[in-house]
């Protein structure tokens, strides 16, 4: 039999919350696949779900129903440890703040990921810089995160994001925090990166302009997933 594994699928996905006597359905049998390579926009108002979306497919968060699938492997069942091994493996996330480790330079931060997977030091080290000049930052690489702009740190988020080469790469509004300027830059340094290294990738953004770059774009109606034109 054929199966056709996307790099991420999500399946009739349910999230409630409780909130006080009442729940509050927020996902309510969301679907979508998402192809190698593929860029994907996820563009809905504030508070209909997004993070909450992108949290049950980073694995980060597990729905109340449905199911999550990386690269064909459907995550439900895996225990806790195994899913951590498997959002390491195979899922980068990047955040509208760059949650780099302040203590550490640019390069250090993007061979973390590596370390922690268990390459060797200087394997983790090449890697990054050539991730570093590839976002066009080589020249910062011993800064900390400190010392760079906004733009320039959520490009070390990034290349530390992808460092693993990860099957799904998930970011909630990476470049919301960012002047126009700058988030174009900023997007287009990561839509090289994905078009280059074939991640799917799927992107919560409020610019309109942004998403109609990617190659489609999706948003939340009654907790499901519908197409978006822009
Ligand atoms: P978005 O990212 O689109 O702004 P979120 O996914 O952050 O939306 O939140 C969607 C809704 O779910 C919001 O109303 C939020 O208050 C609620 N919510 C999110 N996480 C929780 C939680 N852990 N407990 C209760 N409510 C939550
Ligand atoms: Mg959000």
């Amino acid at each position: 039999m054929m199966t056709q594994n996307h790099a991420l699928a999500l399946e009739g996905v349910e999230r409630h919350f409780v909130q006080g006597e009442g729940r509050l359905t927020i996902l309510s049998g969301a679907s979508v696949s998402i192809d190698r390579g593929e860029m994907v926009a996820l563009v809905a108002p504030s508070g209909s779900g997004k993070s909450t979306l992108l949290h049950i497919a980073g694995l980060l968060e597990r729905p109340d129903a449905g199911e999550v699938r990386i690269a064909g492997e459907a995550c439900g069942t895996l225990g806790d440890e195994e899913r951590t091994a498997m959002r390491r493996k195979a899922i980068g996330f990047v955040y509208q703040f760059h949650h780099l480790l302040p203590e550490f330079s640019a390069l250090e931060n993007v061979m973390m990921p590596q370390m922690i997977r268990g390459l060797k030091r200087g394997e983790a080290a090449t890697r990054a810089a050539e991730l570093l000049d590839y976002m066009r930052i080589g020249k910062r690489a011993s800064h900390r995160p400190a010392e760079l702009s906004g733009g320039e740190q959520q490009r070390v988020a990034i290349a530390r994001a992808v460092a693993n080469s990860p099957h799904v790469l998930l970011a909630d509004e990476p470049t919301g925090n960012l002047d126009p300027g700058t988030s174009a830059y900023v997007f287009e340094a990561l839509a090289a990166l994905v078009r280059q290294s074939g991640v799917a990738a799927l992107i919560a953004t409020h610019n309109h302009e942004l998403a109609g770059r990617m190659d489609r774009a999706i948003t939340l109606e009654n907790g499901r997933i519908v197409p978006l034109v822009l």
